[in-house]
């Protein structure tokens, strides 16, 4: 097989195009050339050779040098070892984004058959095509020469490519109107595919070719003699349709070779619109029209901009014949497609942005014949989706990689799904270059552009409309972080203005290190958890000042109350009541005024035992079991094991010290979705919170579900509910709960 040269390339394409860059080309085909030197194509000839080939094959299509350029680079990424940086540094943005593009559609796997992987392929291809349908017509080229050369591929290989081939790419040459590669992507994997039957059809095709020769050459004449003393100049062709088209009717329509009639279609070229209805005229006065068959395509293109007369005739010996009439024009649409809009341009420059082209979205819109009723691409994704992946849409970015969300995606999705930093920062967006609002609904095939800003943050209010669970955690933990610095620092505020009322500097109190001392003697694992806690009025400032003020200056309640005010008067959203209830919990000691029986000092205290019933913890209201032995059982006031035991033993009341000495041990229950890493997760967050993990267990349960048992000691009930709320923000979590 002779290997078309670079020089044939260049020629070809300056004859359509005489303006054309052909530096442009001849580097690519160096390129290429240098790329791939030394590897071979499985038929043994050098590589070069099918980057050339599929060049070529573009120049039929006619397409300009960006494309032929791209068309001979387009195995580079995958092929060779120059990386999408250098190549970016050697050729223009469009021929890098087109060999891009067409690599990034060799990486859809399509070893699946199911039906269902078929359909999403589709998808994805076509969401390529949504971007620049140079891409797919690059990678059509490359298929239909890998179609050719299929032959030297191992026999399962074969089968499979030319499923693929008839399944995936045929049709999509079919949608986009390029006639020519439809027919030869169809015959060429009926080969593989059915061979007996191909073979079969084909020497039956061979022999009626040679019987009608004389036949079709007469009908041709005929016509054209006819036309011409209509004073209709008209180019009339015999055309045999190819076997696939042939082998389909027969399965559709349960027909014999022989009985397929329209073996032969005629096509009538006339120069102009009225002269095709003119030829219409005198065909039907010379031949009678079979009923039913008049198409005007002409007064009602079909969606993929096809335009044509049809009309089926009875020839002399009552066979049918079909007839095709056009002008140049109308054919070079119906043969190639979305490519003759590039053809017929004067201007000779390829569009600029191809995407953007009215036309080409005309031709776009053509895809929608896949499924009828709907009226654009994208509700023919959608259509497709429904079945396969009811919940997601798939958008681009700017650089048209494709970027999948849950369906009602907004542009916050999106940002997260980029970066983390991206969404914190997300100050707008654009979709397809309009700027939109952050809660607008994305659509499959938005190419989305995010905006950023430093100056902007996370909302609570953004958690109303995001669809993700990705930026749906992320906006938490920031709002989380945010508020716990935000607590801190108020607690500083409240915490630095008391002490100056006493003459006492807390820079001073903190360089001496006191503060981490009085820290450590309320239990706070650190300074800063205390400050947060008086931020969040959750401790009393007072009980600071106690340890710094001699008792007999410390006016009462003075603290408390500024701390209170303080905390309104910065976040007036505060619920006071709420907070009042929290530092109770934190502050039993303030309200069992009643004069206790019982008080708690420790849990290490070996006159106690702590019912591992219901394993209480500092800030939870206890009573304490004395049993028959005389032992002391430390039980939560509502456990129900101890309201059964209560009758027959003697019950006291109990009250916590306000300093409890040692934890206690408690179990947590985790249900979540079962996912990889998630145990180490969940260990972290109580690792952040200084829990001691006696043991941690994951088991799956029969519903597929994760089930995390974590033995952990603790102190207060407060850092038990922070320690569940933080584990419930967890994604795929469903429920935490204390043993
Ligand atoms: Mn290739």
């Amino acid at each position: 097989m002779a290997v078309i040269r670079i020089n044939e390339i260049i020629d070809r394409l300056l004859s359509y195009h005489p303006q054309a860059d052909t530096g442009l080309v001849q580097k690519a085909y160096v390129w290429s050339a240098k790329l791939h030197a030394g590897s071979l194509r499985e038929s043994g000839v050098p590589y070069l050779s099918h980057p050339l080939e599929v060049a070529g094959i573009l120049t039929e299509m006619e397409l300009h040098e960006s494309s032929i350029a791209a068309g001979l680079l387009h195995d580079v990424l995958e092929d060779s070892s120059i990386t999408l940086p250098e190549l970016e540094s050697e050729f223009p943005k469009e021929i890098v984004r087109l060999v891009d593009g067409v690599t990034k559609i060799g990486r859809i796997p399509t070893e699946d058959s199911r039906i269902e992987v078929q359909a999403e392929n589709f998808r994805k291809i076509i969401l390529a095509m949504a971007r620049d349908v140079r891409v797919i017509l690059i990678k059509l080229a490359d298929r239909l020469h890998n179609m050719q050369t299929l032959s030297y591929l191992p026999d399962d290989k074969k089968t499979r490519i030319a499923k693929e081939t008839m399944e995936i790419y045929a049709p999509i040459a079919g949608r986009l109107g390029i006639h020519w590669i439809l027919a030869q992507l169809e015959d060429l994997s009926f080969q593989y595919i059915k061979p007996e039957m191909f073979f079969r059809l084909a020497s039956q095709m061979a022999r009626i070719r040679e019987a009608r020769q004389d036949y079709t050459e007469k009908t041709q004449q005929f016509f054209e003699e006819k036309l011409a003393e209509a004073g209709i100049k008209a180019q009339v062709t015999g055309r045999f349709k190819h076997l696939y088209s042939i082998y389909r009717k027969m399965e559709k329509q349960n027909l014999t070779f022989d009985e397929v009639y329209d073996l032969i279609a005629f096509r009538v070229t006339v120069g102009s619109i009225p002269e095709c209805y003119d030829a219409l005229r005198v065909i039907h006065s010379i031949r009678s029209p079979v009923p039913g068959r008049i198409k005007d395509y002409i007064a009602l293109p079909k969606a993929n901009m096809y335009r044509s007369l049809h009309t089926t005739v009875l020839g002399p010996g009552g066979e049918r014949e079909e007839i095709q009439l056009r002008t140049p024009e109308m054919h070079a649409v119906a043969e190639y497609g979305i490519a003759a809009h590039w053809r017929y341009k004067e201007s000779g420059g390829i569009p600029e942005s191809p995407e953007a082209d009215e036309k080409t979205q005309m031709f776009l819109n053509s895809l929608v014949e896949l499924h009828e009723e709907l009226k654009d691409p994208y509700h023919f994704l959608e259509s497709i989706k429904s079945e396969v992946m009811p919940d997601v849409i798939a958008v681009f970015t700017p650089d048209g990689d494709i970027v999948e969300l849950p369906s009602g995606a907004t542009p916050i999705d999106m940002a997260y799904s980029i970066h983390s930093d991206i969404g914190n920062h997300c100050a707008g967006a654009k979709v397809d270059g309009k700027i939109v609002p952050l809660n607008h609904n994305l659509k499959s095939g938005d190419t989305v552009e995010i905006l950023t800003s430093n100056t902007v943050e996370p909302n609570r209010a953004w958690l109303e409309f995001v669809k993700s669970p990705r930026a749906r955690n992320k906006i938490n933990h920031w709002l989380s972080t945010k508020e716990t610095q935000r607590n801190r620092e108020l607690g500083r505020q409240v915490l630095e203005n008391e002490l100056l009322r006493y003459g006492k500097a807390l820079g001073t109190l903190i360089q001496e290190g006191s503060m981490d001392q009085a820290a450590a003697r309320f239990n706070f694992s650190s300074r800063d958890r205390l400050l947060e806690a008086i931020g969040r009025n959750r401790f009393p400032v007072r009980k600071i000042l106690a340890q710094f003020v001699p008792p007999e200056e410390l006016r009462s309640e003075t603290g408390k109350t500024a701390a209170s005010e303080k905390k309104k008067a910065f976040n007036p959203a505060a619920e006071s009541g709420e907070s009042e209830q929290q530092e109770d919990l934190e502050d039993p000691a303030a309200k069992e005024e009643a004069g206790p029986l019982v008080t708690i000092t420790s849990f290490n205290d070996p006159g106690f035992s702590f019912a591992s019933c219901c394993s209480p913890l500092v800030g939870e209201p206890v009573k304490i079991l004395e049993k028959e032995d005389a032992s002391m059982e430390v039980h939560r006031a509502d456990c129900p094991r101890l309201l059964e035991q209560a009758s027959e033993n003697d019950l006291y009341k109990a009250r916590w010290e306000s300093q409890v000495e040692g934890e206690n041990r408690i179990t947590l229950e985790v249900v979540s979705e079962d996912r990889k890493g998630l145990l180490a997760e969940l260990s972290s967050i109580l690792s952040d919170d200084n829990v001691n993990i006696e043991r941690a267990l994951v088991r799956t349960t029969e519903e597929k579900k994760a089930m995390h048992t974590f033995r952990i000691n603790l102190k207060t009930v407060s850092q038990l509910q922070r320690l569940i709320n933080s584990i419930e923000k967890v994604d795929s979590v469903i429920s935490v709960r204390r043993q």
